[in-house]
Formats: C-alpha cells, structure tokens, sequence
C-alpha cells in the first residue's frame, strides 16, 4: 500500500528558519547564508520522509514565511501598492519584494503596509490574504514549485510538489475590485496553473498534490461551478499528470457528490475530523480514482490509535481495494512540532506522558507501521495496543472528583444569582464609580527587565524572595502611577505573566509543556502551546496573592485578571480523548475556583479574557450553535459562583460581533471591553440595533503602535460611542492589553484617555 504525507514543518528542528530569517531582516546575515539554511532543511525534511519509506513525498511545503504568499509571488498576484517597489528593485530575483509584501516596506521613498493577514481555517497559523484588483497581469513570476522539485531530484528523491489549488487561492484572497467577478479572475489565473502543472509534468513529476481545503466550507452553487471549470481545464493541460485533491479540516458533507465529479487520479479526505464521511464517499468514488486517507491526525501531538485507524483502512480497502488506498496524514504536519526525541528533560516530560505523544516525525511512522500492520506485522499493534490502553485508565489522566464535579454541573450553577438590571444597582452602589469610568485591559509594558526577572526566576538565577520583592515593586510603581493618573478601576499589571494561557497552564492539573514543542504561528513567529493532557482542576489559587496585594496599595477597585476557558482550550494542545466541550467545562470549573476566591478576598471586579471566543467558530454555519452553546456555557460557568454585587468583566479583541451577538450577551457579563479604535466605533453599532443591555467599553485608542492618540480625537470617539449607546453604560479603555508598549507613551496616551472621558462628564 501506498503512504502520504501532506506537508512538513518547515521551521527547522531547532528554529533554524526563524533565526536565519529574522537574522537576514536584521542585515546580520547575507542572502546566501539564508538560502543555504532553507536548503539544508528542505534537504532534511526529504531525507526524512525518504528514509521513513514514504511513497508521496511533499515538495513546495516549504516556504521562507508562508505558501500563501509563495503563490502570490509565483502568479504575480502582487497588490498594487507593491508595483512601484517591484519594478525599482535593483535584483528582482531577491526575496526583497517578497518579505516587503509579508511584513511592509519603509525604505528607499518606499512606503507600502504588510498584506494582511489571517488564520488559516480553524488553525492557529496565519496565512498573508491574497489581494486581487483588475490591474494584475497573472503570469508565472517564479516557479518555486519547480525548483524545488528539482532540488529534490537532483538529491535522488522523487517528490510530489504540492501547490494551494486555485479555487482555494482565490476564494482565500480578497477581491478588491467589485467589477472583477470571481470566474472571470479565475480565467485569469488558470493559464498560469496550467504552465506550472505543464513545467512539473516535462520535469518528470508523477504526482501533484493540488490543496483545496475550502472543498470542507459552505460553497454557494457559484463557488461550486469554479471548482468545475478549473479542474476541466488543468485536466486538459495535463492529461499525463496526476493529480491528487486534498481536503483537509473538515468533511466534504453536501460538497461530495462535486468533489467527487472532478476530473482527478485521487482525493485525499480527513477522517480524523470527519470519519463518517469515509461510508458517504466509498460508494461515490469512480473507479479510476484512489483515495487518500487520513488517519493519522496533522493537528494534535498525540499518538495514533492504531485500532481505530485500521478499522477505516480497512473499511476502505474492502470496497475499493487495496491498490486504491494510500494511507496518509489527516492534513500538512506544519501544524505539529518537529520531533519528540528532541524532548529529553524528564522533569519537563515525564516518560509516562511523552510515551502518549507523537510529533511530526512520529507522525511519519505512525503511517508506514499502519502499512506494515496491515502487511501482517502484529507486534507494531500490539504495543500501541498496549499504550492506549495504559492511557485509558491512567491516574495522572482521570481524575473522578473532577469528573464527579462536572457530572453534578447544573443550570444554576452558570447563572447569576439575579439579573443584570438588579445586579448593574448593585454593582453601582457598592463601586460608586462615575459615568464613564476608566480603566485598561489588564497588562502594562513589559519592559526588558521584567522580562529578565521572570527568565532569571525560572532558571533559578534568583530567589523566590527576590523575584517577588522586584514583582511587588512593579506593581506597587503601576498602583501609584494609576493613581495619579485618576484612572477608576485599576490592575495589577500582569508583570508576572509571561502569556496568559502559559501562566495559568503552569498552575493547573492536567497542563504539560515541551522544552521544544515549537509550531509556525505565522512568518518567523513561532508559539509553543501548553499540552493539556488530563483532567483539569485547581489546587492552589493562583493570581489571587498578587491581585490583593495590589488591592491593598489602594481605595479604588482593584480589577483581578483570569483567562477564560475557552481561549485557554483554543491556545493549547487539546486531549483527543473526550469532547473539546468535557475539557473546557473542567477549565471553567477551575476559573471559577479562581473568581470565588478572589471574591473571598475582596477584589469586587473582575475580568475574565474570552479573546479567542469567535476564533473558536466551527468551519460549518450548522456547528456553530452547539459550540456556542459549550462556549458561552463554560464562560458563565466560570463566573456565575459570585455575588450581584461583585461585577464580572470580560474582553475580547478585534472580531465581528455581528452574527454572533446575541451570543455575546448571553454570556451575561456585566461588562465586555472591546477593541474598536481602529474601526472608528463601527463595531459597535450592532451593539446598538442589538439593545446590548450590558456595559461596554469600546475602546478608544489603538494599542498596536506606539503614537500617543490626543484628549480630542479620544473624546470624538467617545461622542460617536454615546449616540449609539447609553452613557450609563460606557466606560472609558484602550482597545487591549499594554504589555508590547513603553511606558512613556503608555502615560501620556491614558493621561490623555482620563481627560477624555472628564470632557463626556462634564458635558453629560
Ligand atoms: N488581559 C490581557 C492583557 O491585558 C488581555 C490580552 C488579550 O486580549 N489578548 O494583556
Ligand atoms: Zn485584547
């Protein structure tokens, strides 16, 4: 049987790609020092997966910032405002244009802004959206694909170059003229497909593996009808050439019988997302059409269940036989870190729990044992047999009081004690706050030294005596500089955060982190996600030392500052074994641990961070309201243990409210502060044709960059807020945290916000 592997990561074991890259942009090293590294790892990727066994071996998964931006490049689908640069530069074939169009250009009397950038379906990667206008000439700029197919070959390996298909490029990229219709830019474009597919074809290419995740979307009927017109015509171009569709996160559910119509030699289908959808499309597929499988999930770092996968290889084998069936990855492995061999610190990883987990390259064997388990070889399935079956029963794993707890989880239990028309009374008698109060998001600039102090701590450099003297300083500099500042509602800081998921993943049960469990997150970005591995529960309060210390410096409400549950789950690594909706509901009980507490210790407001709350959207329209219904659920769980009086903030950055509004507002809380400066309060309007009863601070200033917005263009703003919204109702903030800003510009930017809001009282 055949084996397939979608997709490698491509930033290096070691982040090599980020270092060389980012060492490049700094001018610390040349062109050539950068290619040679990007070749070396393409090189070690490919030997790899040659050396695994694998038969369809992915080239052009490479990219030195995103593949996205690689077909940009490649079809010359080069956004107007890069046109200038382009023509000027002095060698066309440096990556000079390419990295201007991923991170903006400032140079040279040049001055063009960064491509915009968004996630990748429901990854936590993000792409650079394509920009198409009517003035683009399409032609094969570069054949990346090309070259690097042959730079495999001529290392004796025989790839599959793999390219985004055209329908996906397109339908991912934004038109920017209303004039050009989609099937007329694809028209367009399909003359370059072609002459790429034509180039692989000549140069000996068997396979070509054409991605068209968008196939796992709601298409309309016209976006459909793209997908016939272009695979008619590659299939023309290339009568020779195989073409493999893949489709990846997602089910092809009412997309099946048009997938299974286009003129390809094999699908490749997600069955660790949609394994039901294996029984739908068995019996559809033509017979001179193979099928991918993928069972060996791109997604996770856990182990494959071998039975599980061999019951839908199997299954498959029997209908359209084994010649038919090539064993593969779910998706692109770009979504998993390197490799678990590199985790050597049992301290970090325990044997126990790293014998349950699986990076990329463990992934790659997974699939070839899979093959030679169903060539006969039992051993391989016996001992992971054996693993799963350790896992299901392990201790570490299942906790019955948290399990116990979540069962005996009621309706009351995520409800507030009265309504918020009662508890607004409340909350106003006990705060005494004035209209338009002002407050911030939670963190403050994140200076240098704090940042070594909290790297010194961790490696034990300094004592914790001494960590907690320097924290307790910074805090008490903050308190004091509020203060002075008159702002309402204070925070501590969050100096002793380091990210807002890790900190309270490091406290919890049923949290593990890696020592190098590194994905791309975009460009050189790389994120490593906390591991949640079990049951999760709170043993130990965990913010509530510094919030009442910071509590105890001054009269005005100190703000105590948790992440909610469902952008804990969304950051991190998540269990495969039970429900995304199980694991958040146990992150909320202990989020709630956390509000009671901090209740208990006198801290009367407090803000539960819910940013990834939209991200989190199921791909599908018809999922959304079941994960809304979890989502909203956990967040309330979380905070519905406290009193009328103790009011409940959450926030949530940039996002589009409009669809899921009434989902916002049953999240209950008293109040939700939102990013909306940059939109010049246009968000906000949903709010009102809504009859959002809550409190809101939209907010007035963009923390993104570093200018000082002045007293006027904030209260401008705050006059747009009060046409749409009750001034009983809005309080006064920046649009996020300030923990990527200085602190100069931080005192005059919020001396500023404060006088702002003086002018709407005293006109109020
Ligand atoms: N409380 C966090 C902060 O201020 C919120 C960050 C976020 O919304 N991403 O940094
Ligand atoms: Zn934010």
């Amino acid at each position: 049987m055949q084996t397939n592997i979608l997709g490698y990561p491509r930033i290096g074991s070691n982040r090599e790609l980020k270092k060389a890259n980012e060492a490049y942009w700094a001018g610390k090293i040349s062109l050539e020092k950068l290619q040679l590294t990007a070749r070396q790892l393409r090189r070690q990727n490919w030997e790899t997966l040659h050396q695994a066994g694998i038969n369809l071996i992915p080239s052009n998964d490479f990219s030195y910032y995103d593949q996205i931006l690689d077909m940009c490049i490649m079809t010359g689908a080069i956004p107007a405002r890069f046109k200038a640069l382009k023509e000027n530069l002095v060698n066309p074939g440096s990556p000079e244009l390419y990295f201007a169009m991923a991170r903006g250009y400032q140079k040279n009397g040049f001055d063009a802004t960064a491509m915009e950038m968004t996630k990748w379906f429901d990854t936590n990667y993000h792409y650079l959206v394509p920009e198409f206008d009517a003035s683009q000439h399409y032609s094969l700029l570069y054949n990346k694909c090309l070259e690097e197919f042959k730079e495999a070959a001529t290392l004796g390996i025989h790839t599959k170059p793999v390219v985004i298909g055209p329908v996906s490029f397109l339908l991912l990229g934004k038109i920017k003229d209303e004039a050009l219709q989609p099937a007329a830019l694809l028209d367009k474009l399909l003359p370059v497909y072609n002459q790429l597919l034509q180039s692989l074809q000549q140069a000996g290419a068997t396979w070509v593996q054409i991605d068209e995740p968008t196939l796992v979307l709601d298409l309309t009927p016209e976006q459909q009808d793209l997908f016939l017109q272009a695979y008619a015509q590659m299939r023309a171009a290339v009568p020779a050439l195989k073409l493999l569709l893949t489709t990846y996160f997602g089910g092809l559910q009412d997309n099946t019988p048009l997938a299974v119509q286009l003129p390809v030699d094999a699908l490749h289908i997600d069955l660790v997302r949609a394994p039901e959808q294996l029984d739908t499309i068995l019996p559809l597929l033509p017979a001179n059409v193979l099928l991918s499988i993928g069972v060996v999930n791109g997604r996770n770092i856990w182990k494959n269940n071998y039975e599980a996968s061999l019951g839908l290889i199997q299954q498959a084998i029997d209908v359209i036989g084994k010649d038919r069936v090539l064993i593969a990855t779910s998706c692109s492995l770009l979504h998993t870190p390197y490799d678990l061999d590199l985790e050597t610190d049992e301290a970090v990883l325990t044997p126990q729990i790293k014998n349950w987990m699986a990076f990329a390259k463990q992934k790659v064997n997974e699939v070839i044992a899979l093959r030679d388990i169903i060539a006969g070889n039992k051993v391989l399935l016996q001992a992971n047999q054996a693993t799963m079956q350790e896992k299901s029963t392990a201790a570490i794993i299942h906790k019955p009081a948290v399990k116990a707890r979540l069962a005996a989880l009621t309706d009351a239990d995520a409800t507030r004690k009265h309504p918020f028309a009662i508890r607004q009374q409340a909350q106003e008698a006990v705060l005494q706050l004035p209209l338009f109060p002002t407050t911030t998001i939670g963190s403050f600039p994140q200076t240098e030294d704090i940042r070594k102090l909290r790297a010194d701590f961790k490696k034990g450099i300094i004592s914790k005596e001494a960590y907690d003297t320097s924290i307790r300083k910074a805090v008490a500099d903050s308190v004091q500089l509020q203060e002075s500042l008159r702002l309402d509602v204070l925070v501590h800081g969050e100096f002793e955060r380091n990210d807002m998921v890790e900190y309270f993943g490091e406290q919890l049960e049923g949290f593990v982190f890696t020592q190098n469990g590194w994905v791309q997150s975009y460009g050189s970005r790389c994120v490593k996600p906390p591991v949640i591995y079990g049951d999760v529960q709170r043993s130990v309060p965990m913010t509530v030392e510094w919030s009442s210390y910071a509590q105890s410096l001054t009269n005005k409400p100190m703000k105590g500052m948790l992440t909610g549950p469902v952008t804990i789950l969304q950051w991190s690594f998540v269990r495969d074994d039970q429900p995304r909706a199980a694991t958040t509901l146990q992150i909320a009980l202990a989020i709630r641990d956390e509000v009671n507490d901090l209740e208990k210790a006198g801290i009367n407001v407090i803000q539960v961070d819910e940013p990834a709350i939209r991200e989190g959207l199921p791909l599908r329209e018809a999922d959304w309201p079941s994960y809304l219904e979890w989502a909203v659920k956990a967040f309330r769980v979380a905070v519905s243990g406290v009193a009328d009086t103790t009011q409940i903030h959450t926030h949530m950055c940039y996002a589009e409210f409009n669809d899921i509004i009434s989902n916002i507002a049953a999240m209950d809380a008293d109040v939700i502060t939102i990013e909306t400066s940059r939109s010049q309060m246009e968000l906000l309007e949903v709010f009102a044709t809504f009859r959002y009863p809550y409190e809101i601070g939209p907010g007035v200033y963009d923390i993104h960059s570093p200018r000082v917005p002045t007293v006027q263009e904030m209260t401008e703003l705050l006059e747009k807020a009060a046409q749409l919204l009750p001034a009983r109702n809005i309080w006064v903030n920046p649009d996020c945290g300030l923990k990527t800003r200085k602190w100069p510009e931080t005192e005059q930017a919020l001396r500023n916000m404060v006088a702002a809001a003086h002018n709407m009282r005293v006109a109020a």
